[in-house]
């Protein structure tokens, strides 16, 4: 069984509207628990057994979520933006209020993208000291050297003097002024790919994520399609983290 919760905190964490909209709502007789109508907000359920509904609408009760989004070019990794699309708002059948990205992609990158309420999830595979390997694929613009893979296993020197840790090049394409490349990398600085190819005088002309760790881009979602994480993706990516722990 659940704890139980005051009905108001309840509807906010479910998206329903903010404290005091609900507390409107409920003077207007538009939310029931358990067939009855409920006038005042700060009562509490168990929100696994108490059946709750605003209008007509059964609210079901979700504690974490956890989402694959193929993310499109122009929807900003963040859960409010003044000026873009955020990749919240794409979800359009999220129960809670609390998701947020985990990790950033630019503007213009697309692909995988992990999105939750679970922090804790969220930090390990973020946490800097676990490694955790992100795969992209990419179209690049200008001459790459023909020991760009050694360079890259090496190491890259950033533009600012940042070092790199080494990085896996696989060339899937190449002509004498462009390439298409697979790179996996096992940290998470700011623009990271494309400032690795603009130390070697490249530019990233488009970036997909296809992984993070254990999870792997559906190729069954088209740009700006999102699902649930599956049972097994869920279970994969928590182990990561007890493996990680362990060590
Ligand atoms: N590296 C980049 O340069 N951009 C991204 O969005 C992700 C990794």
């Amino acid at each position: 069984m659940a704890d139980k919760m005051r009905l108001d905190r309840f509807l906010v964490e479910m998206d329903m509207g903010t404290r005091s909209e609900i507390k409107e709502a409920a003077k207007k007789g538009r939310i029931r628990v358990n067939g009855e109508v409920v006038k005042k907000t700060d009562g509490k359920i168990d929100p696994e057994v108490d059946q709750v509904t605003f209008d007509t609408r059964l609210i079901e009760y979700a504690s974490f979520e956890y989402y694959m989004l193929n993310k499109p070019q122009g929807v900003v990794s963040a859960t409010n933006d003044n000026v873009h699309k955020t990749v919240i708002a794409l979800l359009e059948d999220r129960k809670r209020n609390d998701l947020f990205p985990v990790g950033r992609l630019d503007l213009d990158t697309e692909g995988l993208l992990l999105i939750t309420n679970d922090g804790d999830l969220a930090h390990q595979l973020l946490s800097p000291r676990k490694h955790v390997d992100k795969v992209y694929y990419a179209e690049v613009d200008g001459m790459l050297p023909e020991d760009a893979a050694e360079q890259f296993a090496a190491g890259i020197t950033l533009s600012d003097g940042t070092e790199t840790m080494p990085a896996q090049l696989k060339i899937l394409n190449k002509t004498l002024d462009t390439a298409e490349i697979e790179l996996t990398i096992h940290e998470g600085k700011f623009h990271q790919v494309k400032r690795m190819f603009e130390a070697l005088e490249c530019q990233v002309v488009y970036l997909k994520r296809m992984s993070m760790g254990p999870l792997k881009l559906d190729t069954g979602l088209e740009v700006g399609e999102y699902r649930e994480l599956t049972e097994e993706e869920l279970y994969q990516l928590r182990n990561i983290k007890n493996v990680e722990r362990e060590s």
